[in-house]
């Protein structure tokens, strides 16, 4: 196994391979998630509060990134794609 450099911070290579078209091994568009805790208003939808920690909200705790085939156009979770 190589790392591979991406954004400043060396990841374990892995073989991809698409779950769905099942031929692509090469192009890939790697999607990074940010994630925003927000609250809303119930009745009108706006944002009041942006909040980094909150103890009775979820953090979410989903993958660091989406890979979307560059052969197809579908996108999943990084895990889907890695090739076991
Ligand atoms: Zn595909």
């Amino acid at each position: 196994m190589g790392t591979l450099f991406y954004k400043g911070v060396f990841k374990i290579a892995k073989v991809y391979i698409c779950p769905f078209c099942k031929t692509n091994k090469i192009r890939f568009n790697l999607i990074e998630q940010v994630v925003t805790p927000i609250k809303k208003d119930p009745k009108t939808g706006k944002i009041i509060e942006i909040l980094e920690e909150d103890p009775l909200q979820i953090k979410y705790n989903g993958s660091k990134y989406r890979v979307q085939c560059g052969t197809c156009g579908a996108i999943e979770d990084e895990r889907m794609f890695i090739k076991k």
